[in-house]
Formats: C-alpha cells, sequence, structure tokens
C-alpha cells in the first residue's frame, strides 16, 4: 500500500471506518500526498484526457460563449473570467483565443484561475504566459465584480457519500479494513427511516444512491455569485439528471480503470455529477437555471460543425484526425452525451412598467 493508503488504514484501526466522502477527501486532498496536490494528472501522459485536450475547437467555443455572456451582461469593465480547476491551462488559452476577436472584451478580461496542485499551476503559467493570472486555493479568494466562470470536470473530483439499499435497510458505504488489514467496503448499520430521503423509498434492494455534498454547496455558492456579480458559470462534466441506480464512484490511473480503494494518492477518484442536484441548489439561491444539454448539443449550438470543417479545410493532410476529435467529443458512443452542460445565469429581470 502507498504511504497514503497506510496512515488511511492506521486512522481507520484508531477510529473507525470513513464514509465515501472521507476517504475521497483524503485520497485526493491531503497536503502532502493527496492526489490533486502531487500527480501529473491530466493529458496524453498523465491519468486521463479531458475535451480541451482532445482538440482547440472545445475550449474556441467556450470562448465564444463567454463573449455571449459578456454581451448579455451588458459589456461590463473589467470582466473577470474565472476557472475552477485549469489542469493545463489549454481551456483557458483557447476560450481567449476567441475572445481576442472582441477587442474590448480582451482588454477587460482579468484571468483567475482556481487551482490547488503546484505543478499544474506551473504549466497554467507556461500556457498563459502572456495574459495576466491570479491563482487562488478557492472559490472565495476570487474578489466580486461581473464574471464568467468555467469549471471542466471539476464537479466530478468533489467528495461523494454513497447509501445502499440493504435487503432490510437504507445503510451507508463506509471504508474499513478487511482481514488482512488492506482497506475494503463496508456498510454502516440500518439508517433509521426518517432519515432516508422521499425518493428514495421505492429502489429495490441492492440500489445505490449518491450525495453530492460538496458539488450542491458550490453549486449554492455559483447562484449566488452570479446574483451578486452578476455572472454567468458554465459547467461541463460527465454525469446524470436522473440518478442511476447504482453508484458511480471510479477510479483511473495511467488511463486504465482500477479498485478505487487501491494506491490512495496515485489514483483519480471521481464520480458522476448529479445535475438535478447541482441544478436545484444554484436555483435556491436564486439563479436562473435551465435543465443542463449534452456536450454535442452544446457544441454544435455553438458552431462545432462549421468550426471542425474549416480547421479540416485548413489543415487538409490532418483531416482523418480532426474528424477522429470532432467524434470523440460529440458522438453518443464518446464523451457526447455521457457529458452534459449547465449554464448558471442571473434570473431575467421583470420588464420594466
Ligand atoms: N479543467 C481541466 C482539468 C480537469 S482535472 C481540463 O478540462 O483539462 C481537475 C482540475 O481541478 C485539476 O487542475 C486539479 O488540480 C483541480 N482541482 C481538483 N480539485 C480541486 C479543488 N478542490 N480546488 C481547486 N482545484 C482543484
Amino acid at each position: 500500500m502507498s504511504g497514503l493508503g497506510e496512515r488511511i488504514a492506521r486512522q481507520i484501526a484508531a477510529s473507525g471506518p470513513l464514509t465515501v466522502a472521507q476517504f475521497m477527501a483524503l485520497a485526493l486532498y491531503d497536503p502532502k500526498e493527496g492526489y490533486y496536490r502531487q500527480a501529473q494528472a491530466v493529458g496524453r501522459s498523465g491519468d486521463f484526457v479531458t475535451a480541451p485536450e482532445v482538440s482547440q475547437v472545445f475550449g474556441e467555443l467556450i470562448g465564444f460563449w463567454c463573449i455571449e455572456q459578456w454581451q448579455r451582461l451588458g459589456e461590463p469593465q473589467p470582466f473577470k473570467l474565472i476557472e475552477l480547476g485549469p489542469g493545463r491551462g489549454t481551456l483557458m488559452a483557447d476560450a481567449l483565443r476567441a475572445i481576442a476577436l472582441r477587442p474590448a472584451l480582451r482588454e477587460a478580461v482579468e484571468v483567475h484561475l482556481v487551482e490547488v496542485n503546484e505543478t499544474l499551476r506551473q504549466q497554467q503559467r507556461r500556457a498563459l504566459r502572456n495574459v495576466p493570472v491570479v491563482w487562488h486555493e478557492s472559490l472565495e479568494e476570487v474578489p466580486p465584480g461581473p464574471f464568467v466562470l468555467l469549471a471542466n470536470e471539476f464537479f466530478d473530483a468533489l467528495p461523494i457519500r454513497q447509501f445502499e439499499r440493504a435487503p432490510d435497510a437504507w445503510r451507508e458505504r463506509l471504508v474499513g479494513l478487511g482481514d488482512e488489514g488492506a482497506l475494503g467496503f463496508a456498510l454502516s448499520g440500518p439508517m433509521p427511516v426518517g432519515l432516508v430521503p422521499a425518493a428514495w423509498h421505492a429502489a429495490p434492494a441492492g440500489s445505490v444512491r449518491e450525495i453530492a455534498s460538496g458539488g450542491e454547496a458550490l453549486a449554492t455558492q455559483l447562484g449566488e455569485r452570479v446574483c451578486a456579480g452578476p455572472g454567468a458559470a458554465l459547467v461541463i462534466d460527465y454525469g446524470y439528471v436522473e440518478p442511476p441506480l447504482k453508484g458511480t464512484l471510479q477510479a483511473v490511473r495511467r488511463h486504465a480503470k482500477v479498485d478505487p480503494l487501491s494506491e490512495p494518492g496515485a489514483t483519480d477518484l471521481s464520480a458522476q455529477v448529479d445535475f438535478a442536484a447541482i441544478s436545484l441548489a444554484a436555483r435556491r439561491a436564486g439563479a436562473a437555471v435551465v435543465r443542463p444539454v449534452t456536450q454535442r448539443d452544446f457544441l454544435y449550438a455553438m458552431g462545432a460543425r462549421e468550426r471542425f470543417a474549416a480547421l479540416r479545410k485548413a489543415n487538409p493532410g490532418r483531416a482523418a484526425k480532426i474528424d477522429a476529435d470532432e467524434q470523440r467529443l460529440t458522438s453518443p458512443e464518446q464523451m457526447g452525451t455521457l457529458f452534459k452542460v449547465l449554464a448558471i445565469r442571473p434570473p431575467a429581470r421583470p420588464a420594466a412598467s
């Protein structure tokens, strides 16, 4: 087991099993050995490849979305471009290239990046070397004012709790110690019926439900911030509107799925995002939220077909590769429909009478 794995095992031996959320928080964010503190996670040589790393078109179209939001907000100056978890900085660099088509916006823009990983901060500095950038540990640190905020594959890293319908009752999934002292999943005692959400009552035995308390808290913050800024936020991630009846926690190491409890700190853990829950949280905070659309529909609505066609025309030698990239981002068999896009905006003002 990794050093962090042994530390987690000792903690469980001393004070009992952890919730899945507590385990994820340690495995991903332990200040010294957490996965996001140290690993070279994103990109082809890392553990997983994200949409901006597939094609420049992804970030460019999001840049066009930013221009639209800026216009809707009345073209405020200065204007913050905030990104949560910018990875290698590719999305922001591509979006800024599109934004440069509107010089008034390009000049008004201040870039604020929320990033906990020191290695990735350096990569972001290189990707954005011609742009003044301010880094933050968390969204709370970003000063107020008009903004657009982007979060691609950020919410899926936030810790979730898991609950399972055992034959007799709902029980929480926990991380404990097996016979050999290795980490293993276990179940809590039965939950009192009064603590079980009404929507879960009819679920058949074996069903698993997840609660993303961190994600919901962040969505509340986004809802408040878009109203106050004013601003607009775009959340892109893999996830669902209707909850599946099974758990979605997954672990990836070097592009392969592995056991989520193996090698904590060296393994990427994520869970599908519950878009219904984050929409509700943002709406309760006063924001306007419409049903999320699929990544495929969002990209095509933003002009992906024309942009990819223009790229193929300009680079005939790379046409097959560009075509494959388009398929990867939009095809239902790849990222096209599993990934969803959610826009969070201020409520429309009632027309003046
Ligand atoms: N958006 C990028 C990277 C996604 S990976 C892309 O699409 O390529 C997740 C990113 O979020 C990484 O940059 C990671 O270091 C960062 N991150 C994860 N959890 C975070 C947290 N709680 N606070 C700040 N940054 C975080």
